[in-house]
């Protein structure tokens, strides 16, 4: 399949000419080209918005609200069709993109089309002085959205839909590693009457394309998901241009286990938040706390569920945990596993796998290593796949330092049935989001976002609203 760019709702190749190599992640084998665009393409792509802006920062609420829906309903009718190229493009189980990623896309669409009708601003009435402020919230312009590739067209549309909602128009990049349902999404926008130039998607290499949106000085915001190393890099070019910025980096999120709670939920749930998407969730818990009293049971549940999850080709429907998304991705996974054995003890895993049929695919057991301390590189650095860690405790506040002794602050689990430690742990723990007794259980009207290494600002709900509108305070003395 070869991927275009879509400017002005049109496909077109990239001016230079120049492509990379798309890699199919279960079998190892090239099945595609993509753009690998330049400046003068990002140009085009920003051109062209900036006319579109015009006419798309006047329309009703209603109008976009109405081709956002549209957009939602189309990416369900062609689930089947998506679900099938968002697996072959990461390597995600088929049954994955099916009933996660892609209906997920949609709900993003139809979430923030009936969002924008209830999006409201403030008045301040200055009492006694006979004034009343008003604040108006007014689209940005063009803006730029970055994703990467572990939830592709999930989160590729978890900034789009709330950026257009908002009034804006967009130039956006998929990761260069997974673009194909970012590609596939352009036809659907068209067909659902989104006019042309509001959204623009380039394909390309982060330091060549990702580089030059972030670098255009009429790009006021970025909103940006993937690496912290990353995001770094962008807030350093962007801080000058005095971009608004929505940075959402990576996570090595703790997952504390108390004696009390309840204890199949929590196993049942722990292996989700473990290898769920081949551990390559931002989300994942990748580093399990136990309580002393709880630990031998947990490690031999633990260890023994682990090692049924099938591997297996993508496709295949008993397939819990497919391929890693590509050949340097599963190095860098198993260089860390190596690390792992010299720092900890590997309880299970730890080997690439060879799948019948797709022997050069990029498959990997899911990997446990138990720790005696939380101070080693594993624990410290995001490893992004199946790979965990365990490691008792002895109290609360032990619990506490080790959640928190990490560079990281996106998301924390918690596992208790006691209310007022629930309590205590929830406002110490320093992360943008925490659950109790649940993961992942998402409600879209949330704010969405991490602490410290994780990033700065909010996604989600009318946060993303108020990201991507500017506002402009209106103070009428009468
Ligand atoms: P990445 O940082 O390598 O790339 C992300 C995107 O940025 C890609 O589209 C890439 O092409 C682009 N990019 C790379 N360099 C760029 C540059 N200099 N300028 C502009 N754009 C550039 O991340 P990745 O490997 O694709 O994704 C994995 C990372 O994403 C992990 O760290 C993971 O935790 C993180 N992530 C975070 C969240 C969240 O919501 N916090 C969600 C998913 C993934």
């Amino acid at each position: 399949m070869k991927v275009q760019n879509y400017i002005n709702g049109n496909y077109q190749n990239p001016i230079s000419n120049q492509w990379l190599n798309n890699y199919c992640p279960a079998n190892g084998e090239i099945y595609g080209q993509t753009p690998n665009s330049s400046k003068e393409d990002v140009e085009a792509a920003f051109q062209v918005a900036k006319t579109a802006f015009q006419k798309w920062s006047k329309t009703t609420l209603e109008e976009r609200s109405k081709i956002l829906i549209k957009i939602a309903e189309l990416i369900e009718i062609n689930l089947d069709k998506l679900a099938e190229a968002e697996s072959e493009d990461n390597g995600k189980p088929l049954s994955l993109a099916k009933s996660v990623d892609i209906p997920r896309a949609a709900s993003n669409f139809r979430f923030f089309g009936h969002a924008i009708t209830q999006f409201s601003s403030e008045s301040h009435e200055s009492s006694g002085q006979n004034a009343i402020n008003y604040t108006l919230r007014q689209p940005i312009g063009v803006v730029g959205c970055i994703s990467p590739w572990n939830l592709p067209l999930y989160l590729f549309t978890w900034k789009i839909a709330p950026a257009i909602a908002a009034g804006n128009c967009v130039v956006a990049k998929p990761s260069e590693v997974t673009p194909i349902t970012a590609y596939l999404l352009g036809d659907i926008c068209t067909k659902a009457g989104l006019p042309k130039g509001v959204l623009n998607i380039i394909h390309g290499k982060g330091s060549t394309t990702g580089q030059a949106i972030v670098e255009h000085p009429d790009i006021k915001a970025i909103s940006f998901t993937g690496g912290s190393k990353t995001g770094a890099q962008i807030a350093k070019i962007a801080a000058p241009l005095f971009k608004k910025l929505s940075l959402e980096l990576g996570g090595k999120n703790p997952n504390i286990i108390f004696a009390d709670c309840d204890y199949h939920a929590m196993l049942e749930t722990t292996l989700r938040s473990s290898f769920s998407n081949q551990g390559q969730i931002c989300l994942s818990g990748s580093r399990i706390f136990i309580e002393e009293a709880l630990y031998n049971r947990f490690k031999t549940d633990f260890v023994k569920k682990t090692k049924a999850l099938k591997v297996g080709h993508p496709r295949e429907t008993n397939t819990v945990i497919g391929a890693l998304v590509s050949k340097p991705h599963l190095e860098k996974v198993l260089s860390n596993i190596e690390i792992g054995k010299k720092e900890g003890t590997v309880l299970c895993g730890g080997n690439k796998i060879t799948v019948k049929n797709y022997e050069n695919g990029y498959y990997l057991e899911p990997t446990i290593i138990e720790i005696s301390t939380n101070d080693c590189k594993i624990n410290q650095e995001e490893i992004f796949g199946p790979v965990v860690t365990l490691m008792p405790f002895k109290n609360e506040n032990e619990a506490l330092e080790l959640a928190n002794n990490v560079t990281y602050g996106l998301s924390a689990t918690l596992w208790t049935n006691n209310l007022k430690r629930t309590m205590r742990i929830t406002h110490q723990l320093k992360a943008g989001m925490v659950w109790v007794n649940t993961w992942m259980h998402r409600d879209l009207r949330t704010p969405f976002g991490g602490v410290k290494a994780s990033g700065i600002g909010r996604e989600g709900g009318f946060e993303a609203l108020r990201f991507f509108t500017e506002s402009k305070n209106v103070c009428i003395k009468y």
